[in-house]
């Protein structure tokens, strides 16, 4: 009997594949540089009985529309925003996607990325590398402090509690906005529910850690920076859409907020001349959160586990 194809965007490590090549045929789009274009992905999903994809890979209504033998998207990834969920269900597809794997390591990005934008350790570190150290100086890239601050996490969830875990260790205050309370959370993490404009008026770090969707599309617009004090940090680890950019870039360039940190943007890969890279006051990563060795693995690994289950007829562990 022919074995069930898996079609995966990117290459799959072999040593994680080699368990499950009895049982399926994986084809792999190659090329790590480029991702695999629209007419190739359609091509393959017409025939594939399964989909590993990224959250680059727009799997849109038309895509879902032709794949006849679809049992499964499994997005190598937490948020799901680049799949439209209503087509796949609709043909009686499986979504799944990988929470909890990435959920410590995405964290300790996070705070990372806080930690360099507030003591601005890119730019001092541009400066060494430049030779422009030439005087040790009272205020010589002074930035801001962290410990004993309040953070505003804004999607108290899996991240967001861990980003509150590790916030605890510097001392902050924290606060948060959900669009539900989680008193689990109050109790187990000390942290205190407030609205959206309260969190954004009290907060010196403003942690953006809410899932992409219609009702947090550019949530982060003029009116909300307009809201925060002038020396707060805005922190964007989730999605870029939940930011207008244009609104960011007049509030950092216009001192409305201090700076910003973001790993995530609304067209990615940003393009090098694009505005928000020009400033001094942002760092940008290139969409990493979950970049460690450890937890990729992982998240591959439960990917696999997630399509061997439904090509078994059996449940996911992780469906969306
Ligand atoms: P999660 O556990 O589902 O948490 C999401 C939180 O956001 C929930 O507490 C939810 O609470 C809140 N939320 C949802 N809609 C909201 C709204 N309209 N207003 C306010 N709060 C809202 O998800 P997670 O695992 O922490 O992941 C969160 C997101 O991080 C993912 O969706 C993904 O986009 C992003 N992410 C990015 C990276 C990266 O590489 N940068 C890595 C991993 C994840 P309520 O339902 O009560 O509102």
């Amino acid at each position: 009997m022919k074995k069930p194809l898996v079609y995966v965007t990117r290459n799959i490590p072999t040593e994680l594949s080699k368990a499950y090549e009895e049982k399926f045929t994986f084809f792999c789009w190659e090329e790590e540089e480029t991702p695999v274009p629209r007419e190739e992905l359609r091509k393959h999903l017409q025939i594939a009985d399964a989909l590993i994809c990224m959250v680059s890979d727009s799997i849109d209504k038309l895509l879902i529309k032709d794949a006849d033998h679809l049992k499964i998207i499994a997005n190598l990834a937490v948020g799901y925003d680049n799949i439209c969920i209503e087509a796949a269900k609709s043909r009686g597809i499986i979504v799944t996607n990988t929470p909890d794997v990435l959920t410590e390591t995405t964290a300790d990005l996070g705070f990372a990325l806080l930690l360099a934008t507030a003591r601005r350790l890119i730019e001092a570190n541009n400066f060494i590398r430049q030779g422009e150290w030439k005087e040790w100086s009272p205020y010589l890239l002074a930035g801001a402090d962290v410990h004993h601050k309040t953070i505003g996490i804004v999607g108290m969830g899996r991240i967001g509690k861990a980003m509150a875990r590790r916030a605890q260790g510097f001392g902050m205050n924290i606060v948060y906005h959900n669009r539900s309370r989680d008193e689990a959370a109050e109790k187990e993490l000390g942290v205190t529910y407030v609205s959206f404009h309260d969190l954004l008026n009290q907060a010196d770090f403003v942690v953006s850690v809410v899932p992409f969707t219609h009702e947090t599309k550019d949530m982060f617009n003029s009116h909300a920076f307009q809201m925060m004090k002038e020396t707060a940090v805005f922190i964007n680890i989730s999605r870029g859409g939940v930011v207008n950019e244009a609104d960011l870039i007049h509030a950092l360039q216009s001192g409305v907020i201090q700076a910003a940190g973001l790993d995530v943007f609304k067209e990615e890969p940003i393009q090098k001349n694009h505005p928000l890279l020009q400033l001094p006051n942002v760092v940008a990563l290139p969409h990493i959160g979950s970049a460690s060795v450890e937890t990729r693995t992982n998240m591959w690994k439960l990917c696999l586990d997630n399509v061997a289950a439904v090509l078994n007829g059996e449940s996911p562990k992780t469906p969306v």
